[in-house]
């Protein structure tokens, strides 16, 4: 085929002004991605070759080479890894649209100052366009003949052609280094002695050998290749944790907590993984990839490994390298492997652990760590039946008590004499829970109450009816007792009264709102508001219904509530004399309200304006004789 020019894809193009243009700082890290992809390339081979023997060249020996022209000004790196096809350099370094490109656009300000994040998008090729202002790469797929070449200029298009590589497979890389200006700060990339301090700085645990030619014209490995998992945990120091963390997980801080590990008996495998300190940019977003990586007896298996980590670990980085594993895994093989299962139960286990260590004896890391990942980790409450209580002791919440999180435990050593069960409201934010009309009474009663609001906390109390014997409540159900014996009695008898004096009010307000409620009764619940509505205990509540139907999930017909009023307030014995069609309208209005309160949508916001407008209107009137 004829050498051809095409265009990237516009979020490219965006992506690529951005590198050109915008990312001044640190530059360097272009090195440490490509030779991540370099060394990425040769696992891959390795693996594939476990099964097709036939991909290895003769006498391979994986290598990953700099060359750098001090002349010429270029840098070329160089690998014997898996190679691309034409399709697959298209794809990957060319047209497709992937969600990180799309991500890192977005990012545009944040990352002018962070180039260094790159790579957490899964677009770390393109950092090449921060040094060099042509960029050449030349690749051959393993089991073929074919050679590629691509090039670009950064500039929009891209020329493919193709051409036999001369070392056969592999992939070349030439950077025609940028020419320097005197305001950079100025990193030559063609200096031997630059480019080994960027690999020591970066790359030295890379597994596979990096080599340079040295004064003398020799070949230096630059990289010390050290396999830091399989060292013992207390010989590894804190620099080469932070070191390799930011080579898992392209992030630019330190690792909150690292759990590195041996584990031995029946099973043998050597652990080592990170919690991150921060959230990485994706991390919520559909197709990110998570798991550990999985080594067998030091040979790279495979990368975001989801079967030695449940999906409410998935802020874990890491790796698993088991003595006992075949080299020949697939996939399937290892979703049903009994072995694997075994490592999965051991790794969770010691990750819920070390949590717990943390909480126990670094609160405010624990709060940090709790801000980023905790909705994530509650998820495992009603996914995972074996760690339950573990995870439930794990959890934070907010709370009326203070502007501080609190644990279940915690809570209930704060339960107040006579106090029954664990209180909790659930809404959309902390702002409109804690505003809430139903915590009215509570807050009489000084019962603290939790406040969830992450979409997963209606399915996590769902899960979760009690802890250590307390019961769990909501505050929006039917049928809250709050009272003792004495206070229910008292109580009841005043309810009585007030059904028996506002019995045409009540009959009124069912047919009116026949439609929309299950039944509108009396209650003491409230204090200050005039109505609410509360689920009846079997139903589910109304947020779980709003989430449901935002996750485009219907629940079938909106499960309908009831309406409690508040017999104290003044607004029912004012309706008592008013006139048939001033109950109908009152009503209408109590309704919304009471939708409004508990932070549901109204049906009709502009006709509730109107009647407001006119009870406004009616009021002056009456106050102006
Ligand atoms: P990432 O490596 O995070 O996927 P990149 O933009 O760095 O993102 O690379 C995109 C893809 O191009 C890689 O996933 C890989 O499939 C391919 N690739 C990049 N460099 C090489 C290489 N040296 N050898 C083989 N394939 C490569």
């Amino acid at each position: 085929m004829a050498k051809q020019t095409q265009s990237f894809n516009a979020e490219i193009k965006q992506l690529l002004d951005i590198v050109i243009h915008s990312l001044y700082s640190h530059k360097e890290i272009f090195l440490r991605e490509l030779v991540s992809n370099a060394s990425d390339a040769i696992d891959k081979l390795k693996f594939q070759s476990l099964t097709h023997a036939a991909l290895l060249p003769e006498n391979w020996q994986p290598e990953i080479r700099l060359e750098p022209d001090t002349q010429a000004r270029t840098l070329k790196i160089i690998d014997n890894g898996i190679g691309m096809t034409q399709e697959e350099v298209t794809q990957f370094i060319g047209t497709i649209a992937r969600s990180g490109a799309k991500a890192f656009v977005q990012m545009n300000e944040e990352m002018k100052n962070k180039p260094e994040l790159i790579g957490q998008f899964g677009v770390g090729f393109y950092s090449a366009f921060m040094v060099a202002d042509k960029v050449t790469l030349h690749t051959q797929k393993a089991g073929t003949n074919d050679g590629t070449v691509w090039e670009s200029n950064g500039d929009g298009t891209y020329t493919i052609d193709s051409v036999p590589r001369p070392g056969g497979t592999g992939t070349t890389i030439t950077l025609h280094l940028k020419a320097f200006k005197e305001e950079d700060e100025v990193q030559d990339f063609t200096d031997t002695w630059t480019l080994k301090s960027l690999v020591k700085k970066y790359s030295d645990f890379i597994a596979h050998p990096i080599k340079l030619k040295n004064d003398k014209a020799e070949d230096e490995t630059i990289n010390s290749q050290k396999a830091i998992w399989l060292k013992s945990p207390s010989e590894v120091t804190k620099e080469e944790h932070k070191e390799f963390y930011q080579h898992l997980s392209h992030d630019w801080n330190e690792p909150l907590k690292t759990i590195h590990y041996k584990a031995e008996g029946t099973m043998e495998f050597n652990a080592l993984m990170y919690i991150p300190a921060k959230k990485p940019f994706n991390f919520n977003m559909q197709d990110s990839a998570y798991g550990l990586s999985l080594y067998i007896k030091r040979v790279f298996i495979m990368a975001d490994c989801k079967e030695l980590i449940p999906t409410y670990l998935r802020f874990v980085k890491g790796l698993v390298d088991s003595a006992d594993l075949s080299l020949n895994v697939s996939r399937e093989i290892l979703q049903q492997d009994r072995q694997v299962t075994q490592i999965r139960k051991n790794v969770t286990n010691k990750v819920l652990a070390a949590l717990k260590d943390l909480l126990k004896n670094d609160r405010s890391q624990y709060e940090n760590f709790w801000t980023e990942f905790g909705a994530t980790l509650k998820e495992g409450i009603p996914s995972d039946g074996a760690n339950k209580e573990k995870l439930e002791e794990l959890t934070l919440f907010h709370s009326t008590s203070s502007d501080k999180m609190t644990t279940l435990e915690e809570y209930v050593t704060r339960m107040k004499e006579g106090q029954k069960d664990i209180y909790f409201i659930t809404g959309d934010n902390l702002t409109q829970v804690s505003h809430s009309p139903y915590l009215e009474k509570l807050k009489e009663k000084n019962y603290e109450v939790l406040l969830l609001v992450d979409p997963v906390d209606e399915w996590v109390v769902n899960s979760m009816p009690e802890f250590k014997g307390k019961k769990l409540q909501s505050i929006m159900a039917q049928g809250l007792d709050l009272d003792s014996e004495a206070e229910k009695k008292q109580k009841e008898e005043e309810l009585k009264q007030a059904e028996f004096t506002l019995r045409p009010v009540l009959d009124t307000m069912k047919k009116t709102l026949e439609n929309d409620v299950k039944d509108v009764v009396l209650s003491e619940r409230l204090t200050n508001t005039p109505a609410c509505l509360v689920s009846a205990s079997q139903d589910p509540s109304a947020h779980m219904q709003k989430l449901l139907s935002q996750m485009g999930r219907e629940y079938g017909t909106p499960v309908k509530r009831i309406m409690e009023i508040n017999p104290k307030h003044p607004v029912f014995e004012k309706m008592l004399k008013a006139t048939p069609e001033q109950q109908t309208k009152w009503t209408e209005i109590l309704f919304a309200q009471a939708l409004l309160n508990e932070g549901s949508n109204i049906p009709d916001p502009v006709k509730f304006s109107q009647q407001i407008a006119e009870l406004m209107v009616q009021a002056a009137d009456a106050t102006k004789h």
